[in-house]
């Protein structure tokens, strides 16, 4: 299928909250633990006339361990296969971590599109904070709140953009 966007990321930094707000479904599950997305969600998005599928990666049960981890990055691999842009989710309140960096490493690697996508910006006060992520060397970092919905309309367009 063409017009095929991926959100991908670590557990709990909102891919399912962002999923569940362009989709306008709650068939993500969205919970306060890490790593709770059993599934990987299929949906429609529309937007301006046009549409696309949007995938919610995160088909890992355990929390905790090398599997855990292991599924992660497969999660992000297949991603990488087969969607036509990537939306690399990281959390603007947390800020980096060791395995936000190994999945920028694999994101690095890949040739279609991406935007770097940085949650949690609830408050414009936040937004300064995500110049730390142009350390991943994927470009400029775009602040929304899957929560509040700021910044979500440009996201899309954006997206639009690049499909
Ligand atoms: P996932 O594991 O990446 O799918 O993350 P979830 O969508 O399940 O969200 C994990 C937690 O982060 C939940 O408690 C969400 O309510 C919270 N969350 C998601 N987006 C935002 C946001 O924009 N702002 C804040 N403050 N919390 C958020
Ligand atoms: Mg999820």
């Amino acid at each position: 299928m063409s017009n095929l966007v991926a959100i991908v990321g670590r557990p709990n930094v909102g891919k399912s909250t962002l999923f569940n707000r362009l989709t306008k479904s709650r068939r993500a599950i969205v919970t306060e633990e890490a790593g709770t997305t059993r599934d990987r969600q299929y949906g429609k998005v529309e937007w301006n006339g046009r549409e696309f599928s949007l995938i919610d990666t995160g088909g890992w049960v355990q929390t905790s361990t090398d599997v855990f981890e292991e599924e992660i990055k497969r999660q992000v691999l297949i991603a990488m296969e087969e969607a036509d842009l990537l939306l690399f989710m990281v959390d603007i309140l947390s800020g980096i971590t060791d395995l936000d960096m190994e999945i920028a490493n694999m994101l690095r690697r890949v040739s279609k599109p991406l935007i770097l996508v940085s949650n949690k910006a609830d408050n414009f006060e936040l937004n300064p904070q995500a110049a730390e992520f142009y350390k991943f060397g994927l470009g400029e970092p775009f602040v929304i709140s899957a929560v509040n919905g700021t910044g979500t309309g440009d996201l899309l367009d954006e997206i639009m953009s690049q499909l």
